[in-house]
């Protein structure tokens, strides 16, 4: 992609999605373009955090000059705003590879699919995190000036670019490590050009940050602000975890939010506690509003940072979290722990298990508590996190119980899509003598909520929850019960509605068992192989057959997601049930000539009607216009 060269300058060109995500982003953003600075400095801060890790096993690092701060200045003349900082720095290829690319993955995936509405909306921007980039919603050109800490004076980097489709980079001197990064403003920013605007900016946004953020004092003289050569610190300077609650305001929590979740927007909760006993640590926790592009990416890095008293120790500590729980954002500062510590041992450290316990609890207690008392809070959440947070329900068997009753579903109950019945609410409405908790599986809503087998259920008035995420059957087949009510798929097995049908009913169904039993091995021995066994039903009102597993086989709709999947499911055979009371059926026991084609169209019907695949579609097709020919005669 390299352009052009001169001796030892480069200019090299954008990857294309940065092109277009600065474009959107420096409109998008524009309204709220002060971000550019929180931005800046709070990578700034990670630079430094990143420089005092590596410096535990290599002092050389700090060159003698252990001082980490940042610094913000700017020079009226130039027009020109400076954020520098004494951290780690980057090397030429970490320069390219960093202010050149967008390297988390699934971006552009994700880029790709957005609207051009969805492009302009700054939420939806945001979730790349703007980071970097932003500066150019300020900035005609920006100059990165940097070396990477413990390289020689003439290892330094310079990158620059206007932001448009190129950035140029050279070799430099440069005496102090770490990165300098110069915005030349665009022509309408000249009020960023003020020492108290910066310090209010700074302030607003950024007083978390745990390393110093200097600026040279300054005097009112003569009716103007004189600027000394003394460095004053501007904003709070301390781990904002490590205060007490009651110093801390909303908005600071926001802001510091901000820096850890790499997010744009508010969180919708969070928690901050100091956690004493075998292992004493702090903890601060948030739940985000929005899930992030990649929340699907079981790879994507998780969202908690670990300190070690105060010593930054590394990002994406994902054994603190379970997997079910990647959404959550904060800290964790150990008291204990040694700052040695590594990935390895991490996975195999006892005392991480117990702070990863202690972690899963407060979260799902902050969940349980929001469910309890801000049921829309609870609606935004579910709507963004519920499928992750279900994965639990298989993955941690401690905390099953409290996941299930944190768990939303669709229902019969308001028959529409959105997941807002718990397994409380419908145990609730539980008819009197109904012992289970009913539910149908399929592969969308419209077939869930569509399925015959529900057809005696919708006549009874008995609620079913209607289930068509993936992960739901992954859920059912890990949750067995729930408060003492067991769960029971209305497609598998005989259907057993116990006290829910009355003694009458059962009579009469006895009898037509009998009497249907010529025709139901008729229709056995014409299908052969394809189905288990025919047999008379009483779920269907409406259709004339459907398909159900048999108690202990795999639902069809598991063995079709597997299958999509590209794995193995085992081929179980369906039971097909058909319908006594309806026309078709009746009709059929006076059939002879067309008896194979009819049921042939019975069994592939069962098999449509639950959303699964025809193995002989035209064949199905040709029976059907056969039929309506006759229908004509
Ligand atoms: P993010 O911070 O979300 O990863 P950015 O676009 O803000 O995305 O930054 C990209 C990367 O550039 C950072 O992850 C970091 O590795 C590097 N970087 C940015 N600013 C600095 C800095 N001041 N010092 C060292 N590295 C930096």
């Amino acid at each position: 992609m390299t352009t052009s060269t001169t001796a030892s300058r480069e200019t090299l060109g954008f990857q294309t999605e940065v092109k277009q995500l600065l474009q959107l982003m420096i409109h998008s953003l524009y309204s709220n373009r002060e971000i550019f600075l929180r931005e800046l400095i709070s990578n700034a801060s990670d630079a430094c955090d990143k420089l005092r890790f590596e410096a535990l096993h290599n002092d050389a690092l700090y060159e003698n000059q252990s001082d980490l701060y940042i610094r913000v200045s700017f020079d009226k003349a130039a027009r020109t705003l400076t954020i520098s900082d004494s951290g780690i720095g980057m090397s030429r290829d970490e320069v390219i590879a960093n202010l050149g690319t967008i390297a988390k993955s699934g971006t552009r995936d994700f880029f790709c699919k957005l609207s051009g509405d969805q492009q302009k909306d700054a939420h939806l921007i945001g979730q790349f995190g703007v980071g970097f980039y932003s500066a150019f919603i300020v900035a005609e050109k920006v100059s990165v000036l940097t070396r990477r800490a413990g390289e020689k004076s003439d290892q330094g980097v310079r990158w620059e670019s206007d932001g448009g489709g190129e950035f140029s980079i050279e070799m430099v001197e440069k005496a102090t490590r770490g990165t300098e990064i110069t915005l030349h403003l665009r022509a309408d920013q000249d009020d960023l050009l003020a020492g108290y605007k910066l310090r209010e900016i700074i302030r607003k946004y950024s007083n978390h940050i745990v390393q110093p953020i200097l600026m040279n004092k300054e005097e009112w003289k003569d009716g103007k602000y004189e600027t000394l050569a003394e460095d004053e610190t501007v904003n709070q300077a301390s781990a904002l975890w490590a205060r007490s609650k009651n110093d801390i305001t909303e908005e600071e929590y926001k802001e510091f939010y901000k820096h850890v979740g790499h997010d744009y927007g508010d969180p919708l909760a969070w928690s901050h506690a100091r956690v004493e006993g075998r292992q004493e640590y702090t903890q601060l926790l948030y739940i985000p509003a929005r899930a992030p592009f990649d929340l699907y990416d079981r790879q994507a890095r998780h969202g908690i940072k670990l300190y070690v008293r105060r010593v930054f120790i590394m990002d994406d500590a994902e054994q603190l979290m379970p997997s079910y729980l990647r959404f959550v954002r904060g800290i964790v500062d150990s008291a204990d722990l040694p700052l040695n510590v590594s990935r390895e041992i991490l996975q195999e450290s006892k005392d991480i298990e117990t702070i990863r316990k202690g972690c899963t609890g407060k979260v799902l207690g902050m969940l349980s508590d929001m469910a309890e008392n801000d049921k829309e809070k609870y609606a935004t959440f579910w709507g963004q996190f519920g499928q992750v947070l279900k994965e639990g329900i298989g993955e941690d068997a401690v905390n099953k119980d409290k996941i299930a009753a944190l768990a939303r579903f669709a229902s019969t109950h308001a028959d529409n899509a959105e997941e807002a019945v718990s397994l409380r609410d419908y145990i609730a409405r539980m008819k009197d003598g109904q012992e289970k908790i009913y539910y149908v599986t399929a592969d969308s809503f419209n077939a869930a909520k569509n399925s015959p087998h529900l057809e005696v259920f919708r006549k009874k008035g008995i609620e079913v929850l209607l289930l068509s995420n993936r992960v739901d059957e992954w859920m059912v087949n890990n949750l067995f019960e729930f408060e003492g009510k067991s769960l029971s798929s209305v497609a598998k097995g005989g259907l057993d509605l116990g006290a829910l049908e009355d003694a009458a009913e059962k009579q009469a169904q006895e009898k037509q068992a009998d009497e249907f039993k010529p025709l139901t091995e008729r229709i056995k021995a014409s299908l052969g192989d394809k189905v288990k066994e025919v047999r008379i039903t009483h779920r269907l009102t409406d259709s004339p057959a459907c398909l159900v597993a048999d108690e202990h086989d795999m639902s069809g709709n598991l063995a079709r997601l597997l299958k999509a999947a590209g794995q193995k499911a085992p081929n179980s055979q369906p039971i097909l049930e058909i319908n006594p009371t309806h026309p078709v059926v009746t009709r059929l026991q006076a059939e002879s000539a067309h008896f194979d084609d009819w049921t042939a169209v019975l069994f592939d019907q069962a098999m449509l009607a639950e959303g699964g695949q025809l193995d002989d579609p035209a064949g199905f097709v040709k029976r059907i216009n056969q039929l309506m020919l006759e229908m004509g005669k």
